[in-house]
């Protein structure tokens, strides 16, 4: 028997599927739903704790490979969502030498990729 912890109960924001959770005392309602959604295994709460952590990732993706335009990096964090939801399927943002472009792959993954552009001009 654990004390410091009390049975409560959440339900999950998709199935509606109410989950029992031993939590210290004081959880609201909302923080017990939130938990009950974690912990829930039905199709739409794993899909979107899987989409949170690819949200997570594009957002140091980006971080790391957009290397000289901090107005590329914000245009780009801002389209994470439209594009992780589906609702725009390809951002292609060219600074300087760089294009950054993000989309969504196979399997919903987002993908970032950058191309960098070198012209070679000779004229004699
Ligand atoms: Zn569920």
């Amino acid at each position: 028997m654990e004390n410091d912890k009390v049975i409560q109960y959440g339900t999950c924001r998709y199935c509606g599927q109410v989950t029992q959770l031993h939590v210290d005392e004081g959880y609201s309602t909302e923080e017990l739903n939130e938990l009950a959604t974690e912990n829930c295994n039905c199709a739409m709460a794993v899909a979107s704790v899987e989409k949170y952590h690819r949200i997570e990732e594009a957002k140091s993706n980006i971080e790391e490979i957009v290397e000289k335009s901090p107005e590329a990096l914000k245009i780009l964090n801002e389209s994470i969502l439209p594009v992780a939801a589906g609702l725009i399927s390809k951002v292609v943002i060219t600074a300087g030498d760089e294009k950054v472009s993000l989309s969504t792959g196979a399997n919903g993954n987002i993908v970032v990729e950058k191309t960098i552009t070198r012209k070679v001009k000779k004229t004699s």
